[in-house]
């Protein structure tokens, strides 16, 4: 679990802003729900046989009256729960994103924490694969303002009745290669098999790569899903590679499924994930209503930016206020009042000391200007401006033109 220091909070900020607008533009809205839910629900929602319900997630007994909670891994399950708790879909489908940490306990490496963050995007009750579509057309819309370029992988997963043929011929095939199968997959074997096919044990690759596909199942609706789906995408100008080992690491996907990944960051390459789960509102309890959506890792596409050299530029005060006397001092709290009323960002030097060591905090601060206040500019009720970055001269101006070179300063680039 990681602390976000103020330079990584300003960078992070900055990519917050990019995705509100991003969303906005689509027309989706946030919600936000509680960091703890019951254990329950994930178990219900994400399935018994996974690794995040296995052995991912912070659970503890609420000692006042004995329930388990959970906190989430994961933001579907309590979108999904609201939805129905607060019965949003009663009057058509619903766009809407949340963002926030999330809690697994894996083992700690580069682009794989305890506690980390995702931003996800549901779109509730829409059943047709204009809005599987929509969903990954928007991720690439993002993904060129962000300066990155992971690819997309795409599978289908089929309904539950091709699901069914299929799990029936995995299960021979892997009856059939006991030997080969390691612990993970012969636990569940009988209990998940689709699972195996989600292994990251590099010794089960190739048993994998020759297993019965899914693709070889599908019946005719959830192929002309998929057809069409792929035909929005190619006239959107979306590249895509099909992989029919992807199957995702929970249990509520149905037919479309989709990774966005990149080989920049080692391992850890897949910064965006989701696909279609239209039988998850009926089994938290809901009326049956279709839904599909993903969520990105904010870590790892900063990673990635970080990697492409997209900047996002650290924040910046507009001015930093040195003054020596008390008549000064008097002065500079109305000097910092104007600023701020005026909307520019403002630091007053606290602490006193002579005029070299403020100037020296102001160098070090992260101001465009130091505004120097003396016993002349009382006498003239003016500031002096330098800049601290940049090539302006230095001048001695009433508060008002100040405020108005300092805006105008604001607006250039940094
Ligand atoms: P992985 O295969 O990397 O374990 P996952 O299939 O468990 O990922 P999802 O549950 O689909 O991941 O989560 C969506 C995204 O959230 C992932 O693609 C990744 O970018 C990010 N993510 C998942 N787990 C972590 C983690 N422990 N640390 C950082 N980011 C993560
Ligand atoms: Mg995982």
């Amino acid at each position: 679990m990681n602390d976000c220091l103020p330079d990584a909070t300003d960078t992070w900020q900055a990519f917050e802003a990019i995705v509100r607008d991003w969303l906005r533009r689509y027309g989706y809205r946030e919600m936000r729900t509680p960091i703890l839910e019951h254990t329950g629900l994930f178990k219900r929602a994400i399935g018994e046989v996974t690794d995040i319900v296995e052995k991912e997630m912070y659970t503890f007994v609420d000692e006042l009256n004995g329930e388990s909670l959970a906190l989430r891994p994961e933001g579907t399950a309590s979108s999904v729960r609201a939805v129905i708790q607060h019965n949003l879909l009663y009057d058509g489908g619903k766009r809407l994103w949340y963002s926030g940490p999330m809690f697994r306990h894996e083992r700690p490496q580069k682009g794989r924490y305890r506690q980390f963050h995702q931003v996800g995007v549901e779109a509730l009750g829409f059943a047709g694969p204009d809005v599987d579509a929509e969903l990954i057309v928007m991720c690439a819309d993002l993904w060129r303002e962000l300066g990155i370029a992971p690819t997309l992988q795409l599978n289908t997963l089929g309904d539950y009745e091709s699901r069914h043929c299929h799990r029936a011929k995995l299960i021979a095939y892997f009856e059939a290669n006991q030997d080969a199968l390691d612990e993970d997959s012969k636990r569940r074997l009988h209990s998940n098999p689709l699972r195996i096919l989600d292994s990251k044990n590099p010794a089960m690759q190739a048993l994998n790569d020759a297993a019965p596909r899914l693709m070889d199942e599908l019946d005719e609706a959830a192929l002309a899903h998929f057809d069409t789906l792929q035909a929005l995408l190619r006239a959107n100008g979306i590249a895509f590679e099909l992989n029919p080992r992807l199957v995702r690491g929970l249990d509520y996907y149905n037919r479309t499924v989709f990774e966005w990944v990149t080989d920049q960051l080692g391992a850890q390459g897949t910064v965006c994930a989701g696909g279609r789960y239209d039988g998850l509102i009926e089994q938290l309890g809901g009326k049956p209503a279709p839904a599909a959506g993903f969520a990105m890792g904010i870590e790892r596409l900063l990673s990635l930016m970080e990697v492409a050299g997209t900047p996002l530029a650290p924040a910046v005060s507009d001015a930093y206020i040195v003054h020596a006397g008390d008549a000064a001092q008097a002065y500079a709290w109305q000097v910092a009042t104007a600023l701020r009323s005026a909307g520019l960002a403002a630091v007053l030097h606290c602490g006193g000391g002579s005029f070299k060591s403020q100037m020296k905090k102001a160098d070090a601060s992260r101001a465009r200007y130091a505004v120097i206040i003396g016993d002349d500019e009382v006498a003239a009720q003016q500031v002096t401006l330098k800049p601290l970055r940049g090539t302006a001269e230095q001048t001695c101006v009433e508060v008002t033109l100040a405020i108005e070179y300092l805006k105008q300063a604001s607006t250039e680039k940094a």
